[in-house]
């Protein structure tokens, strides 16, 4: 007997019918004799249609409120998972964020989960219940109710899963396992059986939103046996055949056998690029310039600065898509009038693109050929930030499937 925690995305959780389909799963584990604590999402399009009510009658709705609002989607799916799992004759329970309670801090809509009471939950899995507990939300220290970003059920199954010290945490989705790309984008991307914890701490933080970056940072830091796999087979397949099914998040570098130099290739569109021309080149002006958008909690990623003219140079850095207006705003305000830069400039139609690989570490040439192949396609590279095991390009939209489909070619990442 193992405790388990099971996750289900929304497409999992669609439909009246999907919710069937995963109160039969989780109930074939626990006949199995496992305990069992699953951690839904809501129904799929949910929390956009909340967040959109409200986007209706304000521009600016204020963060609480809208985490009072997208919570409510994985209410609704605890309560019905739980209806389902009883309708079949299993003793379920459910619970929402504060009752179990998930502890979080007071970051609306991106709060980060500080502690998780096991006591009520244990209580109830050795009573034989199955424990259906809400994605997505928390609670903090005053009683409010937070969300931990979108795409935030993963986290909160990773952590609980940490919290209870259980033995593995399945993450159910709509599909099969971690791809060497988004199979969405390059039809024949190939299903990669594992992959190491650092590649995929990459790969979600480059933008492959498969799984949420603080889940495999909770996955990682608890070591916790996180396996993505589907929730879309039959749901009464043989439970030994699912349980190896999918892709195991690995802690050990050289299981990854395959050992290719590049594992897989991720892209975010969610990219704007901001320059301020003909700054003096001197101590203190990237804090100038960058001062003010980090005090306006704005993310900088890509970061590049000129060799300097004259004693004059451009400073161009990127920025999360849904805040260029802001960034441009507090830009136009701080930097003309203390740094005396002639003008500053943006693109918010740009996309990076990243290869991802542990295997780079011991490859020289990567970034020759993925420049190669990039020119071979008359790409043209903006901007270029490089790891230890991974190199992005800031290119132009319009260019961004291209880019994934020509490297995942170049490095040979297609199915056989
Ligand atoms: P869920 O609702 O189950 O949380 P998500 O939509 O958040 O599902 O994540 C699953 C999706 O992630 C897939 O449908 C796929 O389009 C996308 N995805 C992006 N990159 C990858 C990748 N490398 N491997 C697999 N899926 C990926
Ligand atoms: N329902 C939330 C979202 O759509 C959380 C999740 O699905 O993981 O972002
Ligand atoms: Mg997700």
């Amino acid at each position: 007997m193992a405790l388990i925690v099971h996750k289900y995305g929304g497409t999992s959780m669609g439909s009246v019918e999907r919710i069937r389909n995963v109160a039969k799963r989780v109930a074939k584990w626990h006949d199995a004799g496992h305990q069992i604590v699953v951690v839904p999402s809501a129904m799929s399009g949910e929390t956009n249609r909340l967040l959109g009510l409200a986007k209706e009658l304000s521009a600016d709705p204020t963060p609480r409120e809208l985490d009072m609002i997208a919570a409510t989607g994985e209410q609704v799916s605890v309560g019905l998972l739980a209806i389902a799992l009883q309708a079949i004759g299993k003793d379920a329970v459910s619970y929402a964020g504060w009752q179990v309670p998930i502890k979080t801090d007071s970051a609306y809509t991106k709060a980060r989960i500080s502690s998780i009471d096991d006591k009520k939950v244990k209580a109830d899995l050795d009573a034989g219940r199955i424990v259906v507990i809400t994605g997505f939300q928390g609670v903090d220290d005053l009683g409010n109710i937070t969300t931990l970003g979108r795409g935030g059920s993963d986290t909160s199954a990773v952590a609980v899963a940490a919290a209870l010290q259980a033995q593995e945490c399945l993450i159910y989705t709509d599909v099969d396992g971690v791809y060497t790309t988004d199979p969405r984008v390059v039809t024949d991307a190939r299903r990669l059986k594992t992959i190491t914890f650092e590649e995929m701490l990459e790969m979600a933080s480059l933008g492959s939103k498969v799984l949420q970056i603080r889940s495999v940072e909770f996955a990682g830091n608890y070591r916790m046996p996180t396996r993505v796999l589907s929730s879309l087979t039959d749901p009464l397949m043989p439970l030994e055949e699912e349980a190896a099914s999918g892709t195991l998040i690995s802690f050990e570098e050289d299981t990854n056998m395959e050992q290719a130099t590049v594992t897989g290739i991720a892209f975010n569109r969610d990219e704007a690029k901001i320059t301020v021309l003909c700054v003096p080149d001197r101590p203190g002006i990237a804090y100038q310039i960058l001062g003010p958008v980090a005090d306006a909690n704005i993310e900088v990623d890509m970061i590049i600065q000129n060799q300097s003219v004259e004693g004059k140079t451009d400073f161009t850095f990127t920025v999360p898509r849904a805040d260029y207006n802001k960034a441009m705003q507090v830009l136009q305000e701080s930097v003309r009038e203390h740094i005396g830069a002639t003008n500053i400039v943006g693109d918010s139609k740009v996309s990076k693109v990243s290869v991802v690989g542990v295997g780079m570490r011991s490859h020289v040439g990567i970034a020759s050929q993925m420049f190669r192949t990039l020119s071979e396609e008359g790409i043209n590279i903006q901007m270029i930030s490089t790891s230890e095991i991974k190199i992005s390009v800031l290119i132009d939209e319009k260019y961004m499937e291209l880019a994934v489909r020509a490297l995942h070619k170049a490095f040979g990442l297609e199915s056989a």
